[in-house]
């Protein structure tokens, strides 16, 4: 497997108090990375372009991107890596932003935990393999557990889209709505 590492500073979000630079020089030298680099904002335009050619250019077949949580960007990646011609699922994410960055001031520490995630994110893609969606049908019935607030519940019933509702309370007493 050819893996491609990308690792964001997030302007100094990130860059602040992890050496971005560091953390891609270390690993360029994990085993299966053919290619790594740093980037000020990799989710911009620019950024997934950087991704982009490198796919095309290294013959990368899958990505590691150390940035912020995948619930910002994750969908981003996938698509870039798709559109070079990767499966969306040989992306991982590392989050450097809100499990490193945000939470220390001691940039070597930093530095050294990104590298480890960074390690970590690495040594999980190779277990992907590649996927392909597919639709399941479900029977839109949900079982709620313990909540007793009638404006809680209907929060949740306007919240998700399920035909029927049955709530189980303390008492383990079945409310069928
Ligand atoms: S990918 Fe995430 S961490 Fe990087 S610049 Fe965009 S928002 Fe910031």
């Amino acid at each position: 497997m050819r893996i491609g590492v990308f690792v964001c500073h997030c302007g100094e979000n990130i860059g602040r108090t992890v050496d971005c630079h560091a953390v891609a020089e270390a690993c360029a030298r994990f085993p299966g990375v053919a290619h790594s680099e740093d980037y000020k904002y990799m989710c911009s335009d620019p950024g997934q372009n950087l991704i982009k050619q490198a796919i095309r250019e290294k013959s990368l077949d899958a990505v590691v991107v150390g940035s912020c949580s995948p619930h910002m960007h994750e969908k981003t990646f996938r698509k870039a890596c798709s559109d070079a011609g990767i499966n969306p699922y040989m992306v991982e994410i590392a989050n450097l932003r809100e499990h490193c960055s945000w939470i220390h001031d001691d940039i070597k520490a930093g530095t050294k935990k990104s590298i480890d995630l960074m390690r970590f994110a690495v040594e999980k893609v190779k277990f992907n393999v590649p996927l392909s969606p597919i639709r399941v049908p479900v029977t839109k019935r949900t079982l709620v557990i313990g909540v007793e607030s009638p404006e809680y519940r209907q929060h949740l019933m306007l919240q998700m889209r399920v035909m029927k509702w049955f709530w189980l309370r303390k008492s383990l007493r079945l409310v069928d709505t």
